[in-house]
């Protein structure tokens, strides 16, 4: 199908794409285009504008700063994948990014418009929670943070203003010696995850000293698990410490569980802590 007529403009600057979209009623942001464009084709979205900011400079790039990572909001997922910055100090978002989609969608899907399209299945916000990211924004108001556990508000949904273009993700470096790991349960054709699991773990002494665990595609939104952290902290990370971890994962599931022709809720919330158990025994594995 094709997309409603719609008018583009293209951007040079965060300030003129603010500008655009406050101009024009009704305009979206396009970044990559891979979540919004087939979102067009299928009539669920019809902008009467589209404000492009695929070619706005200050959004590129990815920088190593003072203990975290900055990362701009058009690095696609292949950039971030293949960053010596991002490998070194945030392993986990380097191996989720690879494991976003294909090639296709790696090289023109963006983090910004990844975390922006706040899909349930989407992989990056659930690393992105799990390593206690922060999102800045740009709007008529100035400039803004927002965490990322606190960024998505319901099933494609954010706590972005009107006319706010996200601008960064900054990311705080994994802990030295820690592990972590994201495992994913892929659909088979798009490659979207049904559900994924992200795990940090810290020890010192032989004992957990930071656990930070984060589930996507279960909710509407991914959220960390508080019932799991809090059952890793302290243990010595044996295999019955990881299965009361995983087996904790289900107490902090509400009444949102997600249901569609992918996966029945049951499934999911069965699902939930097999792959927080994958995750967490492939931290471990890793930990230095
Ligand atoms: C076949 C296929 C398979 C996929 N598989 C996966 C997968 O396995 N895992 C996964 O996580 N994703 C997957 N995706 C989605 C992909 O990662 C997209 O790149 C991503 O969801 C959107 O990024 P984009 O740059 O293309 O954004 P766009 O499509 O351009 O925009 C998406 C939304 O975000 C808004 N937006 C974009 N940038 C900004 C910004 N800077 N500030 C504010 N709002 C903004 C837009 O207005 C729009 O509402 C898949 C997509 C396809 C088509």
């Amino acid at each position: 199908m094709y997309a409603s007529q719609t008018t583009y403009h293209r951007a040079g600057s965060v300030s003129e794409a603010v500008r655009l979209l406050s101009e024009n009623e009704g305009a979206k942001i396009l970044a990559g285009g891979h979540s919004l464009i087939p979102l067009m084709k299928l009539r669920l979205s019809s902008p009467e504008a589209l404000v492009d900011i695929g070619r706005i400079e200050s959004l590129k790039g990815i920088t190593g700063k003072d203990g975290a990572v900055c990362i701009g909001a058009l690095a696609t997922h292949a950039e971030i994948a293949s960053s010596d910055v991002v490998s070194e100090r945030v392993p986990l978002l380097a191996e989720a990014a690879g494991k976003v989609g294909d090639p296709a969608v790696r090289n023109r899907g963006t983090i910004g418009g990844n975390v922006s399209h706040a899909d349930p299945s989407s992989d990056l916000p659930t690393v992105l929670t799990a390593l206690d990211a922060s999102y800045c924004v740009t709007g008529p108001g100035g400039e803004r943070t927002i965490a990322a556990a606190d960024f998505a508000t319901g099933l494609l949904e954010t706590a972005l203003g009107e006319n706010e273009v996200l601008t960064c993700v900054c990311v705080p470096s994994e802990p030295s010696g820690s592990g972590s790991a994201y495992v994913k349960f892929s659909h088979p054709a798009s490659r979207y995850a049904v559900l994924g699991a992200a795990a940090v773990l810290t020890a010192d002494g032989g004992r957990c000293s930071s656990a930070s665990v984060a589930i996507g595609g279960v909710e509407p939104m991914a959220a960390r698990s508080a019932s799991a952290e809090a059952a890793l902290a302290g243990s010595d990370l044996s295999d019955g410490a990881l299965d009361a971890a995983a087996a904790a994962v289900c107490g902090d599931f509400g009444d949102n569980v997600l249901e569609d022709i992918f996966a029945s809720s049951e499934y999911r919330k069965a699902m939930g802590p097999v792959y927080v158990r994958r995750a967490l025994c492939e931290a471990r594995a890793r930990m230095g």
